[in-house]
């Protein structure tokens, strides 16, 4: 479960653009302000317990294929190992629910709705944006 920062996010009248690690970010998504990794996403996720949906980047040294999931979770396969990629294993960041108070589901792992960007890259200069792996989750 990650922090609660609305100390920050009240002060600011935009909501985020999406999140890193539990942290908002205002700035428009690219790889090169997220993850230093080979591989680096950007997810809808939704929160299992309240549905509310969150934009957060991943980054991971595993490499994915369209349409290579786990068939029950739904979660992308590193087609290396043949493993569920641990990175997508994350909680959503910190918000409250409908009622105002703590989500429950902040302490649950996110569902994944769509990879909305994927990059891959061996520097910061030197990103490829893979377009082919964008697209709905598998299981929704
Ligand atoms: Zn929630």
């Amino acid at each position: 479960m990650y922090y609660p920062l609305m100390d920050i996010t009240d002060r600011i009248s935009e909501p985020p653009k999406w999140w890193f690690q539990g942290i908002p970010r205002y700035c428009d998504y690219h790889p090169s302000e997220a993850a230093y990794a080979p591989t680096n996403l950007l997810v809808k996720t939704r929160c299992e317990y309240c549905n509310s949906e969150f934009d957060v980047a991943f980054g991971t040294s595993a490499f994915l294929q369209k349409n290579i999931v786990e068939p029950v979770l739904g979660y992308p396969l590193d087609i290396k190992t043949g493993l569920i990629i641990e990175e997508a294993y994350d909680d959503p960041p910190f918000h409250l629910g409908k009622n105002g108070f703590n989500c429950i589901g902040n302490s649950v792992t996110a569902d994944w709705v769509a990879i909305l960007q994927v990059w891959e890259g061996e520097s910061a200069l030197n990103w490829i944006r893979r377009f082919d792996l964008d697209g709905l989750s598998p299981d929704f």
